[in-house]
């Protein structure tokens, strides 16, 4: 009579290492005590979405606290899924965010002591681990076609029972070993399942880092572990992976919460102790007043590559998704006034069980923070990776004058309460195009002067050109033009021009305006003064004799 040994040698002749062999080749990590091992473990099917870099922010930033040691591992083990050359564009969005990995996979070969850290590299320790079990009767091969797979669901559908491969409907289940080995030599294909002794009546409990306890339905499938392309499943992958790469925490979606109770099953099986699991929230989005996640195929911010697009600073993204992470962030950033996350202390415990809702506004508040901070050298260097990547008529505005340019976006933000215009750097153009003669003549088109303001125009525009200070102080320059206002009838305060208003046409902020909307084409602009003086002289008086002659 055969038995499992001999099924476990037909399987896997070649396979000569141990469990203990690899325990020993993988040592314990010797680190401090409290330094967390955590990984990001993608699968290389496209580009990186919102949703995956809160997962490694959280993953990374937790290792990086705890003194511990972040690593990349691939799960390409899904070949009809992988993008070719995804994982390199993984790492390369991620390196910038500065999530940059101690260990792991790179496109130029894995650094690291616990690799490879590519799942599609590791079947040898797949099936080391796998012969184990079956020597113990803890794997076995199941013989079943899809037909018969279908077979089954259809009885467990008419039984309205539940779908699956367990006790009684787990068919290949109690073969024997002769049975097995017969099968085998004949040619049958096969893929290997796991021998699950759970009980679905019995609940499963653990601690979930985030969500503290979680009580589940104990597994009792015998899924497959390692599948006729002699790949292995996520399920058995991870289990191996993060057992021998010595994780000690796993930041992994929600969405694999439910199937937490079969790897718990598989560590028991192997005698392992599981890592801690910390079950990341989805980021939601509201959509028709219901919540739902943030989806690939609906949402362009589903991808990370839409902000980069946008010209959202990367630390900006990074602020936004910890503020989702830890709700103390932003009252802690306001308190320090500074958004500098490595002074942050994140902490798992403090995370939100459901996701939180994507909020644009949210956002573009701490990218506004963030980029009046940038000073504006490193600004204007930034504008221009932007422009070079993004935005080829932009780098041409930048080039035709570069100080002219950096001028232009610097008014107002080295001040007490300077202006915070800009999200991201798609905004800049759109505020300062005015400054540009060619705009400023589309412009000059439709005008927005108020229309009780229209009769003075005229006579208004033609002095400020004749009589109005430039090159001064912008209290001398502000005094110009109040003298100019009250020659044409024009309060020199709002507090005068309130007190008699029948005196007067306006105030000295009306005529403000005039002047404002005949030079900048608009109502709202930065400061006039500063506007005025990087024009220079001779473009202000172009301009205002321009709109006059049109009145
Ligand atoms: N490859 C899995 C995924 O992309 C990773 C889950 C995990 O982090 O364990 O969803």
């Amino acid at each position: 009579m055969a038995t499992n040994e001999d099924l476990a040698e037909l399987l896997f002749p070649d396979v000569t290492k141990t469990i203990e062999d690899l325990e020993r080749e993988y040592p314990l990590r010797n680190l401090p005590e409290g330094a967390q091992v955590t990984r990001f473990a993608p699968s290389p099917t496209g580009f990186l979405h919102t949703g995956s870099l809160f997962t490694s922010m959280i993953s990374y930033t937790y290792a990086k606290q705890s003194g511990g040691v972040y690593y990349f591992r691939l799960e390409d083990t899904d070949t009809k899924r992988t993008i070719e050359g995804s994982g390199e564009l993984l790492i390369e969005q991620l390196k910038q965010f500065g999530i940059i990995a101690d260990e792991g996979y790179t496109p130029d070969g894995d650094i690291g002591a616990y690799g490879p850290y590519q799942q599609s590299k590791r079947k040898d320790i797949y099936r080391t681990v796998i012969k184990e079990l079956v020597r113990r009767g803890r794997a076995y091969p199941d013989f079943c076609t899809p037909e018969d797979l279908d077979a089954i669901r259809a009885i467990q559908e008419a039984k309205k029972e539940l779908p699956g491969y367990y006790g009684v409907y787990a068919r290949d289940r109690n073969l024997t070993a002769d049975e097995r080995i017969e099968r085998i030599k004949a040619g049958v294909p096969y893929v290997i399942r796991f021998y699950s002794l759970g009980d679905h009546e019995r609940k499963v409990k653990f601690n979930d880092a985030i969500r503290g306890e979680i009580e589940l339905q104990d597994n009792d499938t015998d899924v497959v572990i390692l599948k006729s392309d002699g790949l292995p499943t996520y399920h058995f992958a991870h289990v191996c992976d993060d057992h021998f790469m010595r994780t000690t925490c796993i930041t992994r979606g929600e969405e694999w919460i439910p199937s937490t109770p079969i790897h718990l099953d598989m560590f028991r099986a192997l005698g392992w102790k599981p890592p801690k699991y910390a079950h990341i929230p989805s980021i939601m989005k509201l959509d028709n007043g219901n919540r739902r996640k943030l989806s690939k195929r609906k949402d362009p911010e589903a991808a990370v590559s839409y902000f980069l697009d946008e010209g959202y600073p990367t630390e900006s993204l990074l602020v936004y998704l910890m503020s989702i992470a830890n709700s103390n962030f932003e009252e802690w950033s306001i308190t320090t006034k500074t958004f500098d996350l490595s002074k942050f202390k994140f902490s798992l415990k403090k995370m939100s069980f459901d996701g939180a809702l994507f909020d644009q506004d949210k956002l573009n508040y701490f990218s506004k923070e963030i980029i009046v901070r940038i000073p504006i050298d490193e600004l204007y260097d930034r504008v221009v990776a932007f422009a070079k990547a993004h935005d080829e008529f932009l780098l041409q505005r930048i080039q035709s004058n570069p100080e002219f340019f950096k001028k232009a976006i610097n008014i107002d933000r080295d001040k007490p309460n300077p202006r915070k215009d800009f999200a991201k750097y798609k905004d800049i153009y759109p505020r300062i195009r005015f400054f540009y003669a060619d705009e400023w003549e589309k412009m000059v088109e439709s005008l927005p002067f108020r229309d009780t303001l229209r009769p003075y125009v005229k006579e208004l525009l033609l002095d400020f050109k004749d009589k109005m200070l430039l090159g001064v102080d912008e209290s001398t320059w502000w005094n110009s033009v109040k003298e100019i206002g009250e020659a044409h009838g024009f309060a020199s305060s709002n507090k005068d021009f309130k007190l008699n208003p029948e005196k007067y046409h306006g105030s000295v902020s009306d005529c403000a305006e005039v002047l404002r909307v005949a030079i900048t084409g608009t109502d709202q602009s930065p400061s006039l003064h500063a506007v005025l003086e990087i024009l220079g002289k001779e473009e202000v008086c172009r301009r205002l004799e321009e709109i006059a002659k049109k009145f």
